[in-house]
Formats: C-alpha cells, sequence, structure tokens
C-alpha cells in the first residue's frame, strides 16, 4: 500500500515540496522494489547474486535520489546535501522511513550521518578535507565509539577511556562497546576523558572527541556482538591499547567532546523519533489492510470489536508521537532552550507507541506478522531497542522532572501551550 500524503495547509510551500516529492519516490520508485532491494524478505535463502543484484539495484535508487534533489537532507548545500532545518527534515523522514531501512538510499546512514553533522560544526579544514569529503562520498565508513562495557554509557560523564599528550600525539587506552558500524569502518569518532594533570576540571571538563583510524596500530575490533539472538551484528567491542594518534586528531578543544556529543544525539532523537512515527504509518496500514480483507469466525476482521480497539488505540498512538515529535522540531528550529525537555519527552513516548502499533499489527496479521515477509519483525526489534539506544528512559525522565521543577522553583509555572 503507497503512503498517502497530501500538502499541509500550515507549511510553506518548500516543505510540502519536499514531502510530495519524496512520497512520490517512495511510492513509485521503492516500494514496489523492496524485495529486490532488500532480499532477506524474500523468503528464500540469500545466495552471492541476490546480494549483488539489491547492491546494483540500491546504487540505482542512489542515483535517482540525487538527480531528484533529495539526497542527504541533514547535510549543508556546500556539502552537496539539502541543507534542510530540523522541521522540514522530520516531515521528509517520517516519509522516507515508511519504507523500512529506506533512509540509506537518501544519504542518511547511522553513525555516518551523524559524524558528518559533527564534523561539519567541529571539524578543522584539515579534518572536512580528510573525513568529512570521503565520508559524504561514500569512500570511507566511520563509527561514534563512545558507550563502554565498565562504565554507564547513560552517564556519558563517568566514561573511563583516557587520552593523555605525549610530545604531539595523544595516548589512548580504553575498552568500549556497541560501536555500531564497527567492522566497516575507516575511523571512529571516540569520546574520551583527557588526562588532566592539575585534576582542577569538572567531569565534563576533560571530554574530548578524537579521531581515530581503524588501522592505527593498537585498535582491535574485538567482535561485533551478537543480538537479539542474531550471532554477531556490526555493534562492535572495541579495545584501545596506547593508540598513537596526532593532537589535531581532536575534534573542536577538549572540554568540548561532552557538548558536541549531546548535539548529536539531541538531533539523532528527533529523527529517530519520526522514523519512528514513519514506521507506525505502514503498520497502521499493514494492519488495516490486513482488516479488510482477512475473514475469520464468520467474519471480517475489520468487523470485530477487539480489532477496532487495535485500529483506534493505534491512530492515537501515530497522531500523539506525531504531534509531539513535530513540536519539538519546531522549538529546535526557533532555538527555544525548552526542546531538550521536549526532546526527552518524545524520546519516551514514542519508541513506546511505537512498540505497541506494530504489536497490534503483528497481532492482526497471525503468524505472517512475525515472519520476514513482512517488515513487522524487524520494526519491533528496533522499537525496543530505541528505549535503551541515545539515552534509556529513565535517564530521560531525571531530566524532565528536573527541568520542570526548575522552573517552579524559579517561579515560572510550565508552559505547555508553547
Ligand atoms: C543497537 C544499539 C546500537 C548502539 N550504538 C551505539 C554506538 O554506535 N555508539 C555508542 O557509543 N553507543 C551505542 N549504543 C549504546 C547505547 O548508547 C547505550 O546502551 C545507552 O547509552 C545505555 O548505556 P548502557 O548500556 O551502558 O546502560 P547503563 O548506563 O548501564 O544503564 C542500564 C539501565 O540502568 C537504568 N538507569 C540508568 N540511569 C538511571 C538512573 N539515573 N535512575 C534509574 N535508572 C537508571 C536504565 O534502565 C538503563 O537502561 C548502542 C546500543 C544499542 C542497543
Amino acid at each position: 500500500m503507497p503512503i498517502s500524503v497530501t500538502p499541509i495547509d500550515s507549511l510553506d510551500d518548500h516543505t510540502n515540496d519536499i514531502r510530495l516529492r519524496t512520497a512520490r519516490f517512495v511510492n513509485e520508485e521503492i516500494l514496489p522494489r523492496e524485495n529486490e532491494l532488500f532480499p532477506r524478505r524474500r523468503g528464500v535463502e540469500i545466495t552471492d547474486d541476490l546480494r549483488d543484484q539489491a547492491k546494483i539495484a540500491r546504487e540505482e535508487i542512489k542515483a535517482m535520489v540525487k538527480l531528484a534533489g533529495l539526497w542527504a537532507p541533514h547535510l549543508p548545500q556546500e556539502y552537496g546535501g539539502m541543507g534542510l532545518d530540523f522541521l522540514p527534515h522530520a516531515y521528509m523522514n517520517e516519509i522516507m522511513a515508511y519504507a523500512l531501512g529506506a533512509a540509506p538510499l537518501f544519504g542518511v546512514v547511522a553513525p555516518n550521518s551523524g559524524n558528518q553533522k559533527i564534523l561539519v560544526k567541529y571539524g578543522t579544514e584539515e579534518q572536512k578535507q580528510k573525513w568529512l569529503l570521503p565520508l559524504i562520498e561514500g569512500t570511507m565508513e566511520s563509527g561514534f565509539s563512545m558507550t563502554e562495557p565498565d562504565s554507564a554509557g547513560s552517564d556519558p560523564r563517568a566514561i573511563k577511556t583516557t587520552a593523555r599528550h605525549d610530545g604531539d600525539e595523544w595516548v589512548i587506552n580504553g575498552h568500549k562497546w556497541f560501536t555500531s558500524n564497527g567492522k566497516d569502518a575507516d575511523f571512529f569518532i571516540v569520546m574520551c576523558r583527557a588526562e588532566d594533570p592539575t585534576g582542577e576540571q569538572g567531569r565534563s571538563g576533560s571530554m574530548v572527541q578524537i579521531i581515530v583510524p581503524t588501522s592505527t596500530p593498537g585498535v582491535d575490533v574485538v567482535r561485533g556482538i551478537g543480538i537479539w539472538g542474531r550471532e554477531t551484528s556490526d555493534h562492535c567491542e572495541v579495545v584501545y591499547d596506547d593508540v598513537r594518534v596526532p593532537l589535531e586528531n581532536a575534534l573542536g578543544r577538549v572540554g568540548q567532546g561532552h557538548e558536541a556529543a549531546q548535539e548529536r544525539l539531541g538531533a539523532g532523537r528527533i529523527y529517530h523519533c519520526m522514523n519512528s512515527v514513519g514506521q507506525m504509518w505502514r503498520a497502521f496500514d499493514l494492519m488495516i489492510e490486513r482488516t479488510l480483507t482477512r475473514e475469520v469466525h464468520g467474519g471480517l476482521l475489520r468487523d470485530k470489536q477487539f480489532i477496532q480497539g487495535f485500529i483506534s488505540d493505534s491512530y492515537i498512538d501515530i497522531q500523539t508521537s506525531r504531534m509531539m515529535t513535530i513540536k519539538a522540531a519546531e522549538k529546535v528550529d526557533r532555538g527555544d532552550t525548552d526542546a531538550r525537555t521536549d526532546i526527552s519527552a518524545l524520546k519516551i513516548y514514542v519508541p513506546a507507541a511505537y512498540a505497541r502499533v506494530v504489536d497490534r499489527a503483528i497481532q492482526v496479521w497471525g503468524a505472517a506478522g512475525v515472519s520476514n515477509d513482512l517488515p513487522l519483525g524487524q520494526m519491533y526489534l528496533g522499537a525496543r531497542t530505541l528505549r535503551l539506544a541515545d539515552g534509556p528512559d529513565e535517564v530521560h525522565r531525571i531530566l524532565i522532572a528536573k527541568n520542570v521543577l526548575r522552573s517552579y522553583e524559579q517561579g515560572h509555572s510550565w508552559d505547555f501551550a508553547n
């Protein structure tokens, strides 16, 4: 079923144009070729031939996306992207994400896209030439290496990986895991604690992100961590043992590492949630399609009140998620500092709503719902994972309460209308 998109009166022409063109592209070029582009949906053994055909098909689509002017919404125009603000980008994401797995066909692929944004903002001209441009051209891959097995990822300032000055080099020692894209990456952006001989810096005062080529002696990609019952994945465990890189590989200055990571994750949360909205929309359409045609116990599913309850609860989940995400994107675009609170709220609400919608769609489809013939199983695991990645729910709950209480303590009640 194609995604149904019409102009939104309150939006400017540019954003509506992007929405409509993205929808046309998804409906005409991607959805009809989904099984070719993502062969594991076919329900047959995936041969090298099928894999090669899929790769060629994906390259074809990417070339068409570029011609259509829909490539890299997150990048400034000077780097070949669309230069979109948060809001139009969010509107584009929900449509792209309707075709599960299609974002890379539009040049948006984590963690490369997050790294590109950080390099655009904090990179020196030399770093941009050496790392950003190849990343954009697709001749290099990258990872973001922050989470550690031996310290709480939910408290990024607790990081133990150290970076020490020695002459004109950094010497990095530490142990990371869940570094996504770890197997293919040519370089990692590694979050470190710069050793401070005076011991005077605060907990986040010594954080620094350092670019580390994966070929540097001492970088050991130990394994791809198996997740959700799979033997392996590209989320990797990485040991850094006396890894030496030039001082100029620091991205921004010492002390900016925490701010840069938060900026990256803040943006990422809005994009991930708008992707989730697009995927809920797809799951919803699939659920309705089945209810209109499947007969059980002498009637169509659509006539059963249990199922009507699934439809209306899912409708509410999607509408609420969408409104929360769009409101947060609007706040970010106008530089409202309260946006952090809204981002945390949607980061808790949307993945949970996404899981509920997909869960109902799976139930309606019966056994087919968990098969690879449909994208629902993959969505379900993605929704659950999102409750951990980019900050677990509990951390976001604490942040919301802190910000709200501070506001009241300073004599302002919360302005929900803003
Ligand atoms: C698929 C996937 C991909 C990922 N990709 C990357 C990547 O590319 N790069 C990277 O660096 N990391 C990545 N991560 C790691 C992710 O960012 C971390 O898992 C996340 O930040 C949580 O950290 P943690 O796993 O160490 O959990 P912990 O910090 O140990 O937290 C465990 C649990 O404790 C609870 N908790 C935490 N704080 C509080 C509190 N104050 N009060 C009450 N309860 C609390 C929460 O329930 C939380 O889930 C990825 C994770 C996954 C699952």
